[in-house]
């Protein structure tokens, strides 16, 4: 186990840190004054009060997940001050230059899988290296018009454990996706690309477009743990189906499974290694029906269910509501997220996550 500490002195540090464990009681164990523990499969951290300061030691079962554990810190913290903090981490690991998680990678395949979803076949170097149980990462495109010879710029580590982005001629589209598929003899992954219409340079864009030899630069796997539970009920649109497609390959013989998929219509569907009731927009346009949500309306909890669900944010926040308010699901029982947002590029498509309780 690696670990590295700092010391945080600010005014605040305590009620953000408080508010930071409050927002995520399925990771953060502690009472309103610490001291406070998270514990992730890469690692974790231990917060303590330290005088008018907080004492933070965090850990990782390797250099990658020491790192995700300053990265998730500094960045939760940050948000909750409201305010860019600087951290001095003392101990093990790196912390500054070029992130261990981040790979620069290149098309070697491209293919349309469906008429919605293209998959895109990626080289990555050092694959076997990545926390490859993780599902999702930030993909990071380069400018479309940047000149050949001009390598492009990727996120630096700080001393902080942030990431610190380019901008100007050099900025990057970052999106997040999820990896369908791990070949590790092959040393590649795929990821498969809804291609929705836009008008703009987008990563559904790129898929549709992109050259074998073309370069991409990956954030990740992080996140996006696979979910264990005797009953699980997974729902959402065409962007998580594969996420949804991979969790159905890793369950367990044992797991009751059920999901729900939303898709076009029939030409979009996809053999999956799972029982799936599909469901049709048939021609409305995506993120505008209540298929999810009606489907969910007609189910019914359990002790042992865990439920899943990836969608457009009008479809997250229905399905959340329900499954929260109406099955009163605790916390660590479901996992319900908003995909994508209508009318928003980029990764907005989540409400702020933290509450607005001081
Ligand atoms: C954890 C996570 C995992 C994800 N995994 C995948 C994945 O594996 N495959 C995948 O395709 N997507 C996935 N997504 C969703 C994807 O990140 C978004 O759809 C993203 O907005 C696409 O970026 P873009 O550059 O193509 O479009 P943007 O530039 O972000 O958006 C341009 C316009 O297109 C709209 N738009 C965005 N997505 C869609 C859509 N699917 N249908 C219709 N309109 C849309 C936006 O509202 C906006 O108006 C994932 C999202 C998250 C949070």
């Amino acid at each position: 186990m690696l670990h590295a500490i700092t010391r945080l002195a600010h005014p605040g540090a305590t009620i953000a840190m408080s508010r930071f464990a409050a927002d995520h009681p399925e990771y953060i164990t502690g009472t309103k004054t610490g001291p406070w523990r998270m514990q992730l499969p890469l690692g974790g951290f231990d917060v303590r009060q330290d005088g008018a300061a907080l004492l933070v030691e965090a850990s990782g079962v390797n250099p990658i997940g020491l790192s995700y554990m300053k990265l998730i810190f500094v960045d939760h913290i940050r948000e909750y001050l409201a305010e860019e903090v600087e951290l001095h981490w003392d101990g093990d690991g790196q912390s500054h230059g070029i992130p261990p998680f981040f790979r620069e990678t290149r098309v070697t395949a491209s293919r349309r899988l469906t008429p919605s979803m293209q998959r895109v076949t990626l080289t990555v170097p050092d694959l076997q290296d990545l926390p490859l149980d993780e599902l999702h990462v930030r993909l990071l495109l380069p400018p479309a018009d940047r000149p050949a010879n001009l390598p492009p710029v990727w996120p630096m580590l700080t001393a902080s454990g942030a990431l610190s982005f380019p901008g100007g001629a050099d900025a990057l589209l970052v999106r997040v996706y999820t990896i369908r598929h791990v070949d590790l003899a092959r040393g590649e992954v795929e990821i498969d690309f809804v291609l929705h219409p836009t008008a703009e340079t987008s990563a559904a864009r790129w898929a549709a477009t992109c050259r074998p030899g073309d370069v991409a630069g990956l954030l990740g796997p992080g996140g996006g743990a696979i979910p264990q539970a005797p009953r699980l009920l997974l729902l959402g649109d065409e962007t998580a189906l594969p996420a949804i497609a991979r969790i159905l390959e890793a369950t367990s013989p044992g797991t009751r499974c059920e999901a729900i998929i939303e898709v076009n219509g029939p030409e979009d569907e996809q053999p999956l290694a799972g029982p799936v009731e599909w469901l049709h927009r048939s021609g409305a346009a995506p993120g505008t029906t209540r298929l999810l949500a009606e489907a969910l309306g007609k189910r019914h909890p359990s002790d042992d269910l865990y439920v899943w669900a990836g969608c457009e944010f009008d479809a997250f926040r229905d399905i959340r509501r329900h499954v929260r308010s109406i099955w009163k699901l605790p916390r660590d029982r479901h996992m319900v997220a908003a995909y994508w947002r209508r009318g928003v590029a980029g990764e907005m498509a989540e409400e702020p996550h933290h509450s607005s309780a001081a």
